[in-house]
């Protein structure tokens, strides 16, 4: 194998855990971000206005704020209501705004709730979610997925399997590994 086609190939050793490695990361660093920002702001997304059926609209909303992931639904129950109590109306996207308010951070898991008005007219439901174990549940296999690509770098730069580390000194190019069987990356 031709000299630069080795060192690239050393290099690339344990690429894949890296990349998701620190793409957890990032992900987890971006849902903690959002976290920490929905103690002051807000952000609606209605995301869906669609077709119930009572010959009306049912409508959808997601929104991010104190800390929680909330997906509204808002459904009619009867034949002829007219939607305009519920504000009902084609979906307008994304809205971004600060509370204004004391900043607050809920420390939800899951929770539910849902109320069907004095009438029966429409139900609402609520589901909230919390956005803080997201991170937590991202970044532990993140920190696993690194250390195992790093660590398999590091070994494979040094003329090592790898996989266990064993060195591969003095072993012909391409043989795989004496002690685990890992096809060889020289
Ligand atoms: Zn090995």
């Amino acid at each position: 194998m031709p000299k630069a086609q080795q060192t690239r190939k050393v290099a690339r050793t344990g690429r894949k855990r890296r990349v998701a490695g620190w793409t957890l990361l990032a992900l987890g660093v971006v849902v903690a971000a959002v976290w920490v920002w929905s103690g002051w702001g807000r952000l609606l997304w209605e995301f869906a206005v669609v077709p119930g059926p009572h010959a009306t609209l049912d409508r959808r909303q997601l929104r991010v704020t104190s800390g929680e992931l909330e997906i509204d639904r808002y459904e009619v129950l009867k034949d002829g209501f007219a939607g305009g109590r519920l504000g009902l109306r084609p979906p307008s996207g994304l809205h971004v705004s600060m509370s204004g308010e004391s900043p607050l951070w809920r420390w939800t898991l899951i929770r539910q709730t849902g109320d069907e008005d004095r009438d029966g007219d429409f139900k609402t439901s609520k589901t909230r979610v919390g956005l803080w174990p997201v991170p937590l549940l991202l970044w532990p296999p993140a920190a696993l997925l690194l250390r195992s690509g790093i660590v398999a770098r590091r070994r494979a730069m040094k003329g090592a399997c790898p996989k266990c580390g064993y060195s591969l000194a003095g072993l012909a190019v391409g043989a795989s590994c004496p002690e685990c069987g890992r096809a060889s990356v020289r």
